[in-house]
């Protein structure tokens, strides 16, 4: 069992940003729970690859506008619910997804509420925590129930910050499917990708394949059961994949690392007839794939958005041993660090990988 989440008071702590690159912390009024609401105490951020852009201002209507608080990796307890809210109680411990549907568009409808039609409009009922609404860089967070998912009491809080970057590699590996005793390729060993690695796994392939740089994080890929790892800078990453693979290239291959070769070397080391899910976030937005390989390998490509409906089967794997989360938290901050924070997470000092921003109290 865990401890009651702290009584919130009129005001709480928040990390508020206030234009591109400038955010102070500040004492905020705690929101309040709408319908269908759910108040929850955060007990621990992680720092998304995302976050550093959503604070420096770089993508269009992230932040929609400031002040802003940004943040949605993040796990913590049930405080108060909305009007209408069944099946939680206060001091429940519960993961947030970041996004919740309008859930009465087409798209909510077939249950691709990551691709709502009414994205951006609150009015509508739609959310994106820690993008277009408020996130989780604050004590407290108001959000959708359907947004939230139990926390299983064997699962840390820091560990439940992780569960959405599992979720996002869970997401696009079911889009693309898994086909029995496939030999899989990562390209690109940091959360996403170790998860994937672990996934792959999970999910039916007997064998897969990690290109990166080499260092801590592709030893770690070999920890969680990568058979099998290349150095992407010694110059011959392609070559020596289809060498591992008899020539063939790879049935199935994940690309996370969105590095400049990252899309093109993945096409080039998937087998014909193979899949290309892609899950890394492209700025600059353009890249130079080689189409003509696409076409005549008859290649299937796959773009991956976030990660919905991830959340449980996510958990049970975790549960189940099959995925673990642990070993990519790296460094954990209290929230008044949080420019030390993010400095770790955006220049990797010490190794880092998951940057976790945790309550004191
Ligand atoms: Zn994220
Ligand atoms: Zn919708």
């Amino acid at each position: 069992m865990s401890d009651p989440p702290p009584e919130p008071g009129k005001t709480m702590r928040a990390l508020v940003l206030l234009a591109p690159h400038r955010y102070e912390i500040r004492q905020v009024p705690v929101p309040r729970p709408g319908p269908g609401e759910v108040l929850c105490f955060v007990r621990a951020t992680a720092i998304c690859g995302s976050d550093p852009k959503v604070i420096d201002g770089k993508i269009a209507g992230w932040p929609p506008g400031y002040p802003f608080i940004a943040g949605h990796e993040w796990a913590g307890q049930v405080v108060e619910l909305g009007e209408g809210v069944t099946g939680w109680k206060p001091g429940d411990r519960v993961v947030g997804e970041p996004h919740k549907g309008c859930g009465t568009c087409q798209q909510c409808l077939s249950g691709n509420y990551n691709l709502c039609d009414n994205y951006g409009r609150p009015e509508t009922g739609h959310r994106h925590y820690g993008f277009k609404s408020q996130g989780s860089y604050a004590d407290y967070i108001v959000v959708g129930a359907r947004a939230l998912h139990r926390l299983p009491d064997s699962i840390a809080y820091a560990e439940g910050t992780m569960v959405g970057s599992a979720g996002v590699a869970l997401h696009g590996l079911r889009l693309a499917g898994v086909e029995p005793a496939a030999t899989g390729l990562v390209i690109g060993p940091g959360a996403i990708g170790l998860c994937a690695i672990q996934l792959l796994k999970a999910m039916g392939a007997t064998r897969v394949i990690c290109v990166g740089r080499a260092g801590a994080r592709l030893n770690m890929a070999k920890q969680l059961g990568a058979d099998a790892v290349v150095d992407v800078l010694a110059g011959q990453a392609v070559e020596e994949v289809l060498d591992l693979t008899g020539g063939r290239g790879v049935d199935i291959s994940v690309e996370t690392a969105a590095a400049d070769d990252g899309p093109t070397n993945a096409i080039k080391m998937t087998r014909l007839g193979g899949k290309v899910v892609l899950i890394g976030f492209y700025t600059p937005p353009e890249r130079t794939i080689p189409l003509q390989s696409v076409v005549l390998k008859q290649l299937t490509l796959y773009g991956v958005k976030a990660d919905p409906n991830s959340y449980r089967q996510v958990l049970s794997y975790v549960e189940a041993g099959q995925l673990t989360l642990k070993p990519l938290l790296s460094h954990v901050f209290p929230l008044t660090d949080f420019a030390k924070a993010l400095d770790t997470f955006v220049n990797r000092r010490e190794g880092a990988m998951k940057v976790v921003i945790e309550a004191e109290s």
